[in-house]
């Protein structure tokens, strides 16, 4: 349970995450929100309070994650284990994944599909106390075609009849937002990424829905032609929108009208670059590639050209999320940070605007910026911090020294406390 504490740092993040306080304090209340950040030589009577000094860090917002599949395992046998394990041992690699990511920093996460009903019962025993993890905002399973992307773990909906009923049991189970399959992907054999699975009425259907019962629609689009369904659709937000040409032999077919589109329409897109990033970095040290299938052993675009087309749609106002895509191969449930490392390192951002990026921007997406996302009076005090400063290494985040969440510290001085 909370109790009012007092959190001291020798750098704390000011409320647009955009600057340092220097020698702040976090007070935080009995709810476990954030009163006030205040000097700390300004600091009265702190009896009855907790006093936490935690020194020479940097101290931030907790992370904001857009993207992860809880009870997947985040190595090159993801595919084989979604394919051959239980529930039992996947509710159990989702509670390991919840607790790896808070001690990372990560507080908010937002679960882009997980098998069965596993999910729930984690976000419910997280909130519940019974086991540690960030605050999860979860879409069930995603609805997908008949041998579909993801069909392992996914609702099979075909027509838009069958669509909108997926909505709506997922939306009877608990789910916050509703994730969609709009192309096939490269985790799935007998799926095509570079073609819609939907045509634009259904995905505008499950839109019309979700909209009714008070949630939002996350496509995953690795085609061009899914896309531009998902425009036309009106679905909220578009994961890896990496524009894959229809044609094996050409790799992208990148429309900048389409992004000027995504843009004026408020639409978020999570690149998952930062994946990208890791696996590099896990081959670089001697991994071997994740295996792929033919749809996407063809002509693949570069990791210049994506850099290049994205950072064309950033240039035209599209707004990016921070998601990796944890549990995929190489993107473990600890490397959240990547995603900010990733925005500033290959797209150009200010180590700041990278921050912002992995907190306060992501939590916009998330829909849930009144609550977290950044160090306000209000908010829950949700933070973690890192030695050094990041605003001048972005590397530096990867590396959580203290993680609060709730005005209760989950982790101090680099110890686990959960
Ligand atoms: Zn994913």
């Amino acid at each position: 349970m909370p109790e009012p504490a007092i959190f001291k740092a020798s750098r704390i993040a000011n409320s647009d995450t955009d600057g340092w306080l220097n020698e702040h304090a976090v007070v935080t209340d009995d709810a476990g929100r954030i009163e006030a950040v205040v000097p700390a030589a300004t600091l009265g009577d702190a009896s009855g309070m907790r006093v936490y000094d935690l020194g020479d860090v940097s101290l931030l917002p907790g992370l904001v994650e857009a993207h992860s599949h809880l009870h997947c395992s985040a190595d090159l046998e993801a595919y084989a284990n979604i394919t051959s394990e239980n529930d039992d041992r996947f509710v159990m690699r989702a509670v390991g994944a919840a607790r790896k990511a808070l001690l990372s920093g990560v507080t908010t996460m937002r679960d882009l599909g997980s098998r069965n009903q596993v999910a729930f019962p984690v976000r419910d025993a997280i909130e519940a106390g019974v086991v540690p993890g960030p605050r999860l905002l979860l879409a069930g399973t995603p609805i997908t075609t008949t041998a579909g992307h993801c069909w392992m773990f996914g609702t099979e909906a075909d027509t838009v009849d069958e669509v909108v009923k997926a909505v709506r049991g997922q939306v009877k189970l608990g789910a916050n937002l509703i994730k969609i399959m709009s192309t096939g992907g490269n985790f799935t054999p007998t799926s095509n990424p570079r073609t819609p699975q939907y045509p634009v009425e259904t995905l505008r259907a499950a839109v019309v829905e979700a909209e009714r019962l008070g949630v939002y629609v996350v496509a995953h689009s690795h085609a061009a032609a899914g896309i531009r369904h998902c425009i036309d659709a009106g679905v909220h937000q578009i994961i890896h929108c990496r524009w894959l040409s229809s044609d094996p032999t050409v790799p992208m077919d990148y429309d900048p009208e389409g992004a000027t589109r995504l843009a004026a329409e408020g639409r978020w897109v999570d690149p998952t670059i930062g994946l990208a990033t890791l696996g590099e970095e896990a081959r670089a040290a001697g991994a071997p590639p994740r295996k792929t299938h033919w749809s996407v052993a063809a002509a693949r675009p570069s990791r210049e050209q994506i850099v290049e087309m994205l950072q064309d749609m950033r240039d035209r106002g599209v707004r990016f999320t921070a998601g990796l895509d944890m549990g995929m191969a190489y993107a473990d449930f600890d490397k959240s940070s990547y995603n900010a490392i990733t925005f500033v390192e290959s797209l150009g951002y200010t180590p700041w605007e990278g921050i912002a990026a992995a907190t306060s921007v992501t939590a916009g997406a998330l829909r849930v910026e009144d609550t977290v996302g950044s160090l306000q009076p209000g908010k829950y005090a949700d933070m973690m911090s890192v030695a050094g400063d990041p605003s001048t290494d972005i590397r530096a985040l990867a590396s959580s020294v203290d993680v609060v969440k709730g005005g209760v510290p989950v982790k101090l001085g680099g110890k686990a406390l959960v």
